[in-house]
């Protein structure tokens, strides 16, 4: 009934719509504001409740005779007519009754006026075709069904039907299938026998395609029967697609989380509190909301591990300033129910922000690394054994290859050898060399680990100490090396040397023929680190073998590698991972190559 009570809200005079034997079937918020009911608690009862004193008052049996008869008439106006209101105050009133015939219907429209007020024929009309229009306008299809749910009235029908060949028929033959048929009857039958209102959704096949229906039942109660049930049937098609669409989305995203490898969480800054974990979560953690929950903020953070406290604390600060669409992440352990740390790998988004775009809550989500850490763990520890293995071995290999060394010296300076004898003890020598370098070279790689300093490192001295130390291979080649201004950074002297010292030397080693070779080194900061551009104008490198250069022992075909043994660019790699930083190449075939690399700028020992 909301569309017609809407209607009804524009009518400033009190207005009660009533069927022939008095029972009430409207009152508009007028009516309820003076007599102090509201219209649901009138709607199905007798006028009668509100005008109970009838013995002997000539103006209160008027209003029943005129009811029974159908008579227009106004009343209060000579003798006083008194309505009760809901608080027991009884207050003059003047009533104008008409009588209005709808197709099916005939309904009196009672017109109230305070105080005896005349009610003027203008008023009254008004009211009648508010009452009128109401109906017959209205988009919602209205309809009245008895008993046998036969169609009594209907103000318009759906598009497809024809007004005239439903009424008088039963509503269930223009239900779309059985199983609707049966539910919408039940509905129905139901309401006529408890008297109680109730509502249902169905779709109607039009010729327009399908409309869904959202229809009211309300019974119209007389002498405590149900003497019929109105219905109000509002196309809401677009909402239902639009609602459709929404639980879709909802249970797409229900399926998601709930099948998510992810652990889910919210978490409200401002509280402090997790606002929503999903069953990942629990899985990994062990832990539910509720056991989150009642913890103090001071043992929920005490279940990451202390190690990581720095970096949570950091990363709180930086979720709490995250803009719409940015994110964050982080390692860290998080001690579970069961007492284990657990090796978690988050990333955070702003939720909800307030006015001034501040974060309030963040969503997170995690996975559990600690299989990939377990690995990753023995992983480093074979590698270390290895590197220790080849530390020893090339370690072991140095003096025998040195006594090697000097023995064919020995024999070479002393004694008169045949020829081909000596020229096979020459290349047997330069064998020996190639060794001895190859042996220092491993070393130089198993040594990276061991424990060096972290030391604040002037680059732009460093690369002055290289320069010297190539002097000679630089003259030779007539190269040239340029560098701008370059940092102090923390890093590990020794290493960073060898770095840098290799990359200007592989510059130089890989020229290409007849050009000078130029190598630039220069520097920019970033936020996290400082990126390093070493750039040379040589023979380059395929696209291919941009990653392969930096595996141990890899060397390309090239007019330019006679020399060497693959393990200089590995060196480099593994030094810059000691800084926690990157490398990598860029390159065009005879044009040059550039190597950048970065190293962090607060590096931790
Ligand atoms: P090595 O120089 O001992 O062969 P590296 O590990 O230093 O070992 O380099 C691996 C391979 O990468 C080299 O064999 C060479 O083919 C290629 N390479 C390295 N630096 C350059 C460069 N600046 N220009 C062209 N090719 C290069």
């Amino acid at each position: 009934m909301h569309t017609q009570l809407q209607i009804f809200k524009e009518i400033i005079e009190p207005i009660l719509i009533l069927d022939k034997e008095g029972y009430i079937i409207f009152a508009n918020p007028s009516f309820e504001n003076l007599s102090g009911y509201s219209y649901s608690a009138l709607s199905g009862k007798s006028i009668k409740i509100l005008f109970p004193d009838t013995s002997g008052n000539n103006a209160h049996t008027s209003i029943f005779s005129a009811i029974s008869n159908f008579t227009p008439i106004k009343l209060g106006k000579e003798q006083p007519l008194y309505l009760l209101k809901k608080d027991l105050e009884k207050i003059p009133v003047g009533i104008s009754l008409s009588v209005i015939e709808t197709e099916n219907a005939k309904v009196l429209i009672a017109l109230f006026s305070e105080k005896t007020e005349v009610i003027t024929q203008e008023q009254l009309k008004r009211a009648n075709s508010f009452y009128l229009s109401l109906i017959e306008h209205n988009e919602d299809h209205i309809f009245q069904l008895d008993k046998d749910l036969n169609i009594r009235y209907i103000n318009h029908v759906a598009p497809g039907l024809k007004r005239e060949e439903v009424l008088g028929t039963s509503l269930l033959p223009l239900l779309p299938d059985e199983a609707t048929k049966i539910r919408v009857k039940n509905i129905l039958q139901n309401s006529f026998k408890t008297g109680k209102p109730d509502s249902y959704e169905i779709n109607f096949n039009s010729p327009n395609g399908i409309i869904r229906y959202d229809t009211t039942v309300t019974p119209v109660v007389k002498n405590g029967n149900v003497e019929a049930v109105n219905l109000i049937s509002r196309d809401f098609t677009n909402e239902y697609k639009l609602k459709s669409k929404i639980l879709e989305h909802q249970r797409f995203i229900e399926n998601l989380d709930n099948y998510s490898l992810n652990g889910v969480y919210i978490y409200n800054i401002q509280k402090g509190i997790n606002t929503y974990i999903n069953k990942r979560y629990e899985e990994i953690l062990g832990y539910s909301l509720q056991e989150i929950n009642d913890m103090s903020p001071e043992e929920f953070f005490a279940l990451f591990h202390p190690d990581d406290a720095q970096a949570i604390s950091d990363h709180m600060k930086e979720v709490s300033n995250l803009k719409k669409g940015e994110f964050s992440e982080l390692e860290y352990r998080f001690k579970a129910k069961n007492g284990n740390w657990v090796w978690c790998l988050s990333r955070d988004a702003g939720f909800d922000f307030d006015e001034e775009g501040n974060v309030i809550s963040f969503i997170g989500t995690f996975i559990d690394l600690s299989r990939q850490k377990k690995i990753e763990e023995s992983l480093k520890a074979k590698n270390k054994e290895i590197e220790s293995f080849v530390y020893i071995a090339s370690h072991d290999l140095k003096s025998p290859l040195n006594s090697v060394k000097q023995i064919f010296n020995h024999i070479l300076g002393r004694y008169a050898l045949d020829p081909t004898v000596e020229e096979f003890m020459g290349i047997a020598l330069r064998s020996v060399d190639r060794l001895r370098e190859l042996v220092s070279n491993l070393l130089d790689y198993s040594l990276i680990e061991k424990k060096y300093q972290l030391e604040q490192v002037d680059l732009q001295h460093l690369i002055q100490i290289v320069s010297t130390d190539l002097r000679s291979l630089l003259e030779e080649n007539k190269a040239v090396l340029d560098y701008g201004a370059l940092p102090k950074i923390p890093a590990y002297r020794v290493p960073i040397r060898q770095l840098i010292q290799n990359l200007i030397s592989n510059g130089i080693k890989y020229h290409r023929e007849n050009v000078t070779p130029k190598i630039s080194i220069s520097c920019s900061e970033k936020e996290t680190h400082y990126l390093f551009k070493v750039r040379d104008n040589g023979i380059g490198i395929e696209e291919k073998d941009f990653q392969k250069i930096f595996v141990p022992f890899s060397r390309l075909e090239n007019e330019r590698n006679a020399h060497g043994n693959g393990l200089g660019l590995a060196n480099c790699k593994k030094i810059i991972e000691l800084h926690q930083g990157k490398i990598w190449v860029e390159s065009t075939l005879q044009k040059g190559s550039t190597f950048y690399f970065t190293i962090r700028k607060f590096l931790s020992a």
